[in-house]
């Protein structure tokens, strides 16, 4: 009977599957035709420097504008874009619609404009064979300075084996900066900092959220900015929502925070409002 009802859960199990890579093809054919439509778009949320606010980068969040669902995130696209593949076409469009972005505001604003741009890059496209180079030529075509293009990556993908370090070197050799996303949340261990040729660890959401008082949160957060300090990185608080949160941050010694407290994603047009409103023209 045992055997049976094994059997009978494999069976589900096998249907499940099934039903989840047919609904995996189905939404990546919907992927594909959103990209060849023009249907994604790119929103821009800023990194600032604590205690004062001001803007230092712009983090890259991609959106999907889906015709019937309307806006879609990235948490529920991301993973099928990467399961299908379609992340390597998708990862291109981004990266080089950013730098164009950014290329174009650096152009307009001067030293007024962020200095940097973050990419979210997967681990699908660091495993693929290449990428560095296409990297290289899409800083090229859009002339815009390595050393301002952050590559934001997660432990985990960085985790996955030595071609995903072998790229990051190749791209850290470009001049391109590297920064840990999510950190502490993924299956790190502080070696990994050893290896990995990253200056910035983006400090995740979950242990900002419990820095108030006496929680373990805090008591991480606070070894993190002794870490980050001691191995010369830059640290940056991730999901600040509150002035508190901001407030304290700074007391732990964090200078660079992202979060609604400062501010939500961007469209390329908030941005521009926002360069021309509180920044002086360099013309
Ligand atoms: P992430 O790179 O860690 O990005 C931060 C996420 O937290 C963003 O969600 C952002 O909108 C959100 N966030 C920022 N501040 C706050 C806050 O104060 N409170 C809360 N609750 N959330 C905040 P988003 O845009 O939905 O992106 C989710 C994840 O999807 C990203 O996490 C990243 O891993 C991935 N992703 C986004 N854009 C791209 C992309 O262009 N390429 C790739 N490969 N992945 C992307
Ligand atoms: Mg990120
Ligand atoms: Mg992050
Ligand atoms: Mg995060």
């Amino acid at each position: 009977a045992a055997k049976e009802r094994g059997k009978g859960r494999h069976a589900v199990y096998d249907a499940r599957l099934e039903q989840d890579q047919a609904a995996d093809a189905q939404l990546g054919a919907e992927l594909r035709r959103a990209l060849d439509h023009g249907d994604f778009t790119l929103v821009y949320q800023p990194i600032v420097a604590l205690p004062d606010g001001r803007w230092t980068s712009l983090e890259t969040l991609v959106r999907w504008k889906h015709a019937e669902r309307g806006f879609i995130g990235p948490d529920v696209f991301i993973p099928i874009a990467e399961r299908t593949g379609l992340i390597v076409p998708l990862g291109d469009w981004i990266l080089r619609t950013a730098l164009r972005q950014a290329a174009d505001w650096q152009e307009r604003f001067g030293t007024a404009a962020p200095g940097e741009i973050g990419v979210n890059v997967s681990a699908r496209q660091l495993r693929e064979p290449g990428f560095a180079a296409d990297v290289r030529a899409a800083l090229a075509d859009s002339g815009f300075d390595p050393e301002k293009l952050v590559v934001e990556v997660t432990e985990t993908a960085v985790f996955d084996g030595g071609v995903a370090l072998d790229t990051l070197q190749n791209l850290v050799t470009l001049g391109v900066k590297v920064a840990l996303d999510d950190f502490g949340t993924g299956h790190s261990s502080l070696g990994l900092l050893r290896t990995c040729p990253a200056d910035t660890l983006k400090v995740d959401k979950s242990f900002v959220d419990g820095i108030g008082g006496r929680s373990e949160e805090a008591v991480i957060a606070t070894a993190m900015i002794q870490i980050t300090n001691g191995l010369h990185l830059q640290a940056i608080a991730e999901g600040v929502e509150t002035a508190e949160q901001a407030e304290t941050l700074y007391r732990l010694g964090y200078r660079f925070a992202q979060g609604y407290h400062f501010s939500r994603p961007l469209s390329a047009e908030q941005v521009d409002e926002q360069l021309r409103a509180h920044r002086p023209l360099t013309v």
